[in-house]
């Protein structure tokens, strides 16, 4: 069983690479981004209370968020493995991840990051913005947020994942294929 966590800052491409990784490897994507947004346009508690964060390019609670990925991975007892994508994004979600794991007994099998200049990545939030509509990508002090939560939080995660040695960088610069490619190579070398 492959279990990835894809990481990388916001609009890094995590989401259009997991979906790729997905296929190939068939695993189960789980994004809590996507699952929160779901709960917004459903209009559930959850997404009620998650929105009043995420608006702000803030970081939903910890306990909100581990609670809605654990129920997700339970829900799927025969999947042959799982791409996290968004998930953990703080110390706290990564020890608790682990645990939980455990008790099923699986393991995270490696952690891949999309590496892209910050530069960049404004370019491309605002651009995806544009097409979307996710307010979270429209505005420049809510990105600036959005990175200044993934270096304070997120990023004490690379040498977590360093010290388990499970952590593999891979350029998430160029073209969409020639990542999918790096991606595919980083797991069939490591795996
Ligand atoms: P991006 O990585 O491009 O910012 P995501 O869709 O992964 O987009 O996340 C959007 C927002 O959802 C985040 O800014 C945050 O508010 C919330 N979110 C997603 N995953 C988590 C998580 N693991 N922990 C806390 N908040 C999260």
């Amino acid at each position: 069983m492959i279990n990835l966590i894809l990481f990388g800052k916001p609009g890094s491409g995590k989401g259009t690479q997991a979906e790729f990784v997905k296929n190939k490897y068939d695993l189960i994507h789980i994004s809590t981004g996507d699952l929160f947004r779901n709960n917004i346009s459903n209009n559930t508690e959850l997404g009620l209370l998650a929105k009043s964060y995420m608006d702000k390019g803030d970081l939903v609670p910890d306990e909100v968020t581990i609670k809605m990925l654990e129920s997700e991975v339970n829900n799927h007892p025969n999947a042959k493995g799982f791409i996290f994508d968004g998930f953990p994004r703080t110390t706290v979600q990564a020890e608790i991840l682990d645990q939980f794991l455990i008790t099923l007994k699986l393991s995270i099998s490696m952690t891949i990051a999309l590496e892209v200049d910050e530069n960049l990545l404004i370019e491309r939030l605002i651009s995806r913005g544009k097409d979307s509509g996710r307010s979270d990508d429209q505005d420049r002090t809510k990105i600036q947020n959005r990175f200044d939560e993934y270096n304070k939080k997120t990023s004490p995660l690379i040498n977590y994942y360093k010290n388990q040695n499970k952590f593999f960088d891979v350029d998430g610069v160029g073209d969409i294929n020639e990542i999918s490619y790096r991606i595919f190579n980083t797991i069939d070398n490591n795996i």
